[in-house]
């Protein structure tokens, strides 16, 4: 594996190859989360991009920035042991310029759920993606469907600015308990994690209903905030069934293939979750 530090050095190596390019950006803290995004990866392409890049621009001022777990040696020896081709790690100036101005939005994605609850994010999440995208070139992209609302941005603006990539949606990869993999789970108490558990078999008891034909929103989320662990939905910031499609809040009764997407805090630790509504 091949370690460039530098977006120029890493476009001329790339730009001459014709051999496929399948490319995983992360913030690092890798887990196994990431790595099946990057095993799927190193399947379906000839070559594999990963990036780790702590993106300040996604972080609003009262979020975890600076306590963002950060381990370079380990995510280099984790890689080292895959057939990556290439990691790169650049430094903030390599990604952004001081006086940049062009900002890249969404009508309306940006200003429910993920976006509501952090504002600025998702034009963080573009600003880097949008840049990355443009470095590596790649004709994979790897995303995982655990943020489903950042892999539906990115979706949106990869056909708006019709850009030749494809984006491969990759499963949520849980713990052996449920728990779906995250960075920030290792902020967790043992407490806390026991407590974080019930967020998935709360989402499963309300698909469970689902698939027995429950068919009403309010039932559904009703369902996923009595089976969470007691307490725990004090510290609820949403629980909402969207489209799949178009993401389209469902106010009553699901008629399309849906999300049920979760926010919620476990002590200090906001975590997400989600589970698929599929009709057939
Ligand atoms: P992050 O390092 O948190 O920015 O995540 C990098 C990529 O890994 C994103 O596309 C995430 O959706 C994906 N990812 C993170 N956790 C998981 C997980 N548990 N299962 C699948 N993909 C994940």
């Amino acid at each position: 594996m091949k370690i460039i530090r530098n977006s120029i050095e890493l476009s001329k190596t790339l730009l001459v190859t014709s051999r496929s390019i399948g490319f995983i950006p992360t913030m690092g803290a890798l887990h196994k989360g990431h790595l099946s995004l990057i095993e799927t990866s190193i399947k379906e392409c000839q070559i594999t991009v990963v990036s780790i890049f702590v993106n300040p621009k996604q972080f609003s001022p009262n979020e975890d920035l600076d306590k963002y777990p950060r381990n370079e040696k380990n995510d280099i020896a984790l890689l080292n042991s895959l057939a990556v081709d290439f990691l790169f790690i650049p430094s903030f100036d390599e990604i952004y310029s001081d006086d940049y101005t062009i900002k890249i939005q969404s009508e309306s994605l940006f200003k429910v759920l993920e976006g509501n609850a952090r504002p600025g994010h998702f034009d963080g999440v573009l600003a880097v993606v949008c840049r990355l995208l443009n470095i590596v070139q790649p004709n994979y992209l790897y995303l995982g469907k655990k943020d489903a609302q950042q892999l539906k941005i990115i979706q949106n603006m990869i056909e708006d600015f019709s850009l030749k990539i494809i984006v491969q949606g990759c499963q949520i990869i849980r713990d052996n308990d449920g728990l779906a993999l995250s960075s920030r789970n290792r902020y967790l108490s043992i407490k806390e994690r026991g407590l974080a558990t019930s967020i998935y078999s709360a989402l499963g008891m309300s698909h469970k209903y689902f698939l027995l034909g429950e068919r009403k929103v309010g039932k559904l989320t009703n369902i996923f905030v009595d089976n969470l662990a007691p307490g725990l939905e004090k510290s609820i910031d949403y629980v909402s069934i969207v489209n799949v499609n178009d993401f389209e809040q469902c106010d009553d009764i699901i008629v399309d293939n849906s999300l049920l997407l979760v926010a919620l805090f476990v002590g200090d630790t906001r975590l997400i979750d989600n589970v698929e509504l599929k009709l057939k």
